[in-house]
């Protein structure tokens, strides 16, 4: 495939693009000029969403391993490529098929219900999957009263504050939220009085217990058109700080710490983006086995939202 060489690497990428029947999706924590090619940018419920809807016949995920896994589960006849493969997620690598099997026989009257950010074999240990967007619906969905939930922590705390289910925790979180602090936002409201604080429920319990709306990044960038917010705060990984600017050009929107950087989402760069499409590779695929009991708990989880 030769593509002329005096183009922009844009355009080489999007006329790539449209030879392959490729849909690129671009999660809200990517770099800026990779949102901009993207056919669909959002949440992990939005790109699981238009991954199980899209007629094309390559999706390019510039997101993380997880995310392009959840693709390939949805849409085994395609051919999904993620730019770097060594862009993984640490809180979806903290707990492993193996473990949840021995946390299940130490609680065997609870139902699982797994974060979207767990490996497909997780997944396929579980009973039902939910991203920060649905939680609280999805926990809520389940008859059983006893919930172990995995992998993330801080986003089962703020689940339980919400439900009266018995929830089991597993000890897993998301090292860029981890580095948001409610000192910080504490200092900042001092500074930005009239400021509204929105954070992501990854974020710690002190943190969520400060914030005037708690939300997942399709959450955020929603709350940010609202008439009445002028500056906000926003606790959550600063990729998403390029949307909400350009969304909404006359508003204020401060991070609360400029270290709350995904350095796996990062990987991904428009260079990789193209040699992606160029070389059909690398390719992320779920052996059929996995994939099957991966999509009941995924799939389950799209019926409810
Ligand atoms: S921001 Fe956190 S949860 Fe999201 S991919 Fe990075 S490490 Fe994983």
């Amino acid at each position: 495939m030769t593509i002329a060489k005096d183009l922009s690497l844009e355009e080489r990428i999007l006329k790539l693009k449209e030879e392959r029947n490729a849909v690129i999706l671009v999660h809200n924590y990517q770099l800026g000029e990779v949102q901009d090619i993207a056919d669909f940018i959002g949440d992990s419920l939005g790109l699981s969403q238009n991954a199980a809807k899209t007629k094309a016949d390559v999706i390019v995920f510039c997101g993380v391993h997880f995310m392009a896994e959840t693709a390939a589960i949805l849409c085994p006849n395609m051919t999904v490529l993620l730019p770097d493969h060594h862009a993984g997620c640490p809180m979806a690598n903290m707990i492993n098929a193996e473990q949840l099997r021995q946390k299940k026989k130490e609680l065997p009257n609870a139902s699982v219900v797994c974060y979207i950010n767990s490996t497909a074999e997780v997944k396929a240990e579980s009973d039902i999957c939910c991203t920060s967007a649905n939680a609280v619906k999805v926990v809520e969905s389940v008859a059983n009263d006893e919930i172990l939930f995995i992998p993330d922590q801080y986003l089962g705390h703020y689940i339980s504050t919400k439900t009266n289910k018995k929830m089991h925790f597993w000890p897993g979180y998301c090292p860029t939220h981890a580095r948001i602090r409610d000192r910080d936002i504490i200092r900042l409201k001092q500074e930005y009085p009239k400021a509204k604080v929105v954070v992501h429920p990854e974020c710690r319990p002190e943190v969520i217990a400060l914030a005037d709306e708690v939300a997942s990044t399709g959450g955020i960038i929603r709350y940010a058109r609202r008439e009445d917010v002028r500056e906000m705060i926003v606790g959550t990984e600063i990729g998403i700080i390029h949307r909400l600017k350009k969304e909404n050009p006359d508003k204020k929107f401060i991070p609360v710490s400029e270290q709350a950087v995904c350095p796996n989402m990062k990987l991904i760069t428009l260079e990789k983006v193209l040699w992606s499409l160029e070389e059909m590779a690398p390719v992320v695929t779920v052996p059929k086995g996995i994939r099957l009991r991966a999509k009941a708990t995924v799939d389950k989880m799209l019926t409810i939202v």
